[in-house]
């Protein structure tokens, strides 16, 4: 039977089977996730702790019996309360500012969607409204923490750093938690019942999400939630953390951990300032809220950057090689911006402005909804939609290489970054492209062969 693309529902269904299979494949690759992610996220931060970095010497260890896994696990900083507190006060003063905070800054920022904005239509039809205030609550959160760190002195800038392990462990225990209350709400008391997705295998659906926009009450909206606070407002205090250690223990910051400030905050203000354009991204307008967004969201967002390492290992960059790291960094800047401004502008107008000086080419493409009705939509082939088929996740990725690059090439450890980005975002294009096809049978095989490469042109 042909698949259908329902418009109500932006999804796509199999019209005679309402629960969705999922392969052997699939299911094993969730379970294995389920089991190992915690644990494999430890290992990167435990080595720093206890052998400065290094991934290999922990094996060597294990293999020449001079460790055991329990004396490795012994050795290093396990739940503190001290850090459930601190993590505590952190997670419901973001919510706090999320709920209780209406958003100001739009009102004299020029150009910055602020305030309250319509998200896309979900699979039941519905169309939720979003309080977008992460940008204040981030500056709120800054403004504070310089309050702090320059008059009060309540507590020590270091305090994220010296507590970090220990940290993980709350950040894995609100993962699981969140998940695991999306999961049984979605049986118990869906937001809307009708925007659940059930596939028949509990794993697959409890890492997946059932519920599309679970909340609670008519504000608290989990994945805008989760997907910009509280991982991505600590992203840049973090990396001020790891900058405040190095003074403590060296006397000096260096060039490198300064690139890495200045270039992931680039991208933190660039995620607030675009908070409204997120809503109409795959995490939110397309995925259902389980363990990859919950868990995902809590500890990979806080746990996989290169300032930690910089800390253990002090790189002072020659000149010329922080020099190509900033070039590297601003350019994937600018080639992951300008390629989502491109589409959102093409969009927006219907294919009527300019791109690269010029009308955009697009094919036309035709899909029908679930109730049968044919509906017709564009895909753009010009301006860096024409070069390759995501050259966002492109810019991304240059970006995150910058991030791994301004580490020096002492240590594997930092590279783990950009092997985890580009794992997530293949993953995410095959999936986005998978669904694609679906929604636009042959109209897409048409757009693939006008844009034939994924990422790299001339490559994949
Ligand atoms: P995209 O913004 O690339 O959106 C994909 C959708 O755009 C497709 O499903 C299709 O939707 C439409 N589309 C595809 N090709 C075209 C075309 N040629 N012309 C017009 N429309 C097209 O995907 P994401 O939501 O995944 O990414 C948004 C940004 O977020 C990216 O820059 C990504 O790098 C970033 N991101 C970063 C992450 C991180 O951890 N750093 C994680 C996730 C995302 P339709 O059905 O409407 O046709």
């Amino acid at each position: 039977m042909m698949p259908f693309y329902s418009l109500r529902s932006n999804h796509y269904y199999e019209p005679s089977s309402p629960l969705q299979e999922v392969d052997w494949f699939s299911l094993s690759a969730v379970i294995l996730l389920l089991c190992t992610a915690p644990f494999l996220v430890f290992f990167f931060v435990m080595v720093c702790d206890q052998y400065q970095c290094s991934v290999s010497q922990p094996l060597v260890e294990l293999y020449s019996g001079e460790a055991t896994l329990l004396s490795i696990w012994e050795k290093a900083p396990s739940f503190t309360w001290t850090a459930a507190q601190i993590y505590t006060v952190w997670v419901s003063f973001q919510v706090v500012l999320y709920m209780c905070v209406p958003d100001i800054t739009h009102k004299f920022l020029p150009g910055y969607a602020g305030g309250v904005q319509d998200g896309a239509r979900t699979p039941a039809g519905l169309i939720n409204k979003y309080e977008i205030n992460g940008l204040q609550s981030w500056i709120i959160t800054h403004a504070l923490w310089y309050a702090n760190a320059q008059y009060f002195h309540w507590f020590s800038p270091t305090i994220i750093f010296d507590n970090w392990i220990p940290l993980l462990w709350c950040t894995n225990i609100l993962g699981y938690v969140v998940s695991t209350f999306a999961f049984v709400k979605a049986y118990l008391f869906p937001t809307n019942a009708e925007d659940c997705k059930f596939t028949g295998n509990v794993f697959y659906n409890y890492m997946m999400g059932i519920e599309f926009n679970p909340r609670i009450g008519k504000w608290f909206d989990f994945k805008l939630f989760f997907n910009g606070r509280p991982g991505i407002v600590a992203w840049t205090l973090i990396n001020l953390s790891y900058a405040a250690k190095q003074q403590e223990l060296y006397g000096y910051v260096t060039n490198s951990m300064i690139l890495v400030n200045v270039l992931q905050a680039i991208y933190v203000l660039d995620f607030f300032w675009n908070e409204a354009w997120y809503l109409k991204t795959i995490d939110i307008c397309h995925d259902h809220f389980g363990w990859y967004l919950g868990w995902g969201d809590s500890v990979m967002e806080s746990f996989l950057f290169s300032g930690l390492y910089l800390v253990y290992n002090p790189v002072q960059l020659p000149t010329t090689h922080a020099a190509a790291v900033l070039l590297l960094g601003l350019v994937g800047y600018y080639v992951f911006r300008s390629t989502n401004h491109q589409k959102d502008l093409f969009r927006r107008t219907e294919g009527k402005c300019s791109v690269w000086g010029k009308k955009p080419t697009f094919i036309e493409c035709a899909y029908r909804s679930g109730d049968g009705g044919l509906h017709h939509s564009k895909l753009m082939t010009s301006g860096f939609w024409g070069v390759a088929r995501h050259l966002n996740y492109t810019g991304d990725l240059m970006g995150s290489l910058a991030y791994c690059a301004a580490c020096g090439f002492g240590h594997i450890h930092p590279y783990f970054y950009i092997v985890y980005m580009t794992i997530l975002l293949v993953h995410r294009c095959v999936r986005d492209e998978h669904r694609c096809s679906s929604k636009y049978g042959k109209d897409w095989k048409r757009y693939t062969d006008a844009v034939p490469y994924r990422l790299l042109p001339g490559i994949f």
